[in-house]
């Protein structure tokens, strides 16, 4: 179940390894173009993190090649690039800040073992906790930071090490759901290449390619390109990480996305679709209008009224349709619509009973606008400019 990945400037990192960890047997290949942010998801124990070790050189694989620009990283047997010499930033769900040394020399502390004086390193490290909003803290100890501002210091101090390739391991599900919006924001600007380059470029000006790893079908979308779909230590899909999560094939997937996707172009209060249509939500903090965005929504969200059936007041989407296609999906029967993006909606038996639905009936789907999240979508600029 592999849809093409879109082709960047070349592919940037190559993998095609298997390691065994007790039980567990991991088991992928996949590439991932210059300056494209991969999604690798997949629910816990599936295997992320141990990809992402093989990544970063912790874990060793029994078999096969990692390459990340033409280098090779690891290939098996023979080469075994240790962890500091692979040009890889990790940034994990925990800040991991070294808890004796200042916010200042924890960011400098790549730098510095790159041999950079350590004025010089200093100067850099500021630079870079300004670019993050942590600059404020560079003289604190990590003790004396919330999540929210660790992982804020944890970002600068990846990024200060210049890395080829940025691993990161769930960066937001240690954070309260209060800090969350802001360093996903914070996320899109590095990954989309969105602060400033220059000095803190890369030095060979080629585009930073990320690896994100998460359980949260919200994080692939609002931050990476691609996804792959991880089970038991397979790939059970790949692809443009908004085909795979808006129309999955495989029954798995269906699953971890659970969720309706329309995608469009960011309003004040909501999306326009390219067909024309406005789909009023609560946008996230980082929307900006004019952008490529996504409306996402659970199926449970819809209601299902009979066609032509009188609407209320309240600020809601109103759609008419017809029923696609019913199915059971655990207590409730999932319909999904022809003719709104296959929109997904959950009903009890005994409404599908009553409302006499079957594949054609004509109906009227509700969602009302603060079940709908508008989320900026990852539509790279770079991949754009290039087609
Ligand atoms: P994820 O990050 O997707 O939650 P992991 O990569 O951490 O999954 O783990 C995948 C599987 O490997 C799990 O079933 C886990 O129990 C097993 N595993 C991880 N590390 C070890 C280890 N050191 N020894 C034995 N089994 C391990
Ligand atoms: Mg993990």
């Amino acid at each position: 179940m592999t849809r093409e990945l879109p082709r960047g400037q070349g592919t940037d990192l190559h993998v095609d390894v298997a390691v065994t960890r007790g039980r567990f047997r991991l088991d992928v290949a996949f590439d991932v173009p210059e300056g494209r942010v991969l999604a690798v998801l997949g629910p816990n124990g599936s295997g992320k993190s141990t990809l992402l070790g093989c990544l970063a050189g912790l874990i060793t694989p029994e078999r096969g090649e990692i390459a990340l620009r033409g280098r090779t990283l690891n290939r098996v047997p023979g080469a075994h690039v240790p962890v500091h010499d692979r040009g890889v930033g990790l940034l994990a769900q925990d800040a991991l800040l070294l808890p004796h040394l200042s916010v200042l020399e924890n960011v400098a502390f790549g730098p510095r073992s790159q041999g950079l004086a350590r004025n010089h390193a200093h100067a850099y490290a500021r630079a870079w906790l300004k670019e993050v909003g942590a600059a404020e803290f560079a003289e604190r100890k990590p003790a004396q930071l919330s999540g929210g501002q660790a992982q804020r210091v944890a970002i600068a101090r990846a990024l200060a090490g210049r890395p080829r390739l940025l691993l990161l391991d769930e960066p937001l599900s240690a954070l309260d759901v209060d800090a969350a919006p802001a360093i996903r924001g914070l996320l899109r600007k590095v990954l989309r290449g969105g602060l400033p380059g220059g000095d803190v470029g890369e030095p060979d000006g080629a585009a930073r390619s990320a690896v994100l790893v998460t359980h949260d079908p919200l994080d692939a979308l609002a931050l990476a390109d691609d996804v792959v779909v991880l089970s038991e230590g397979r790939i059970v899909e790949s692809g443009p990480v908004k085909e795979v999560l808006s129309a999955p094939r495989t029954a798995f997937t269906a699953r971890i996305a659970g969720l309706n996707l329309v995608t469009g172009t960011a309003e004040q209060d909501g999306l326009r679709t390219p067909g024309g249509r406005f789909v009023a939500g609560i946008p996230a903090d980082d929307c900006v209008a004019g952008e490529p965005a996504v409306a996402v929504f659970a199926p449970g969200a819809v209601a299902v009224h009979p066609a032509g059936a009188p609407h209320t007041g309240s600020p809601r989407n109103v759609v008419d349709a017809r029923v696609g296609s019913l199915e059971p999906h655990g207590a409730v029967v999932r319909l999904r619509a022809a003719g709104w993006d296959g929109v997904a909606a959950d009903l009890t038996p005994a409404s599908v009973a009553d409302l006499g639905l079957e594949p054609g009936t004509p109906v009227r789907l509700e969602v009302k606008a603060t079940a709908v999240a508008i989320h900026p979508a990852a539509d790279s600029p770079r991949a754009d400019a290039e087609s």
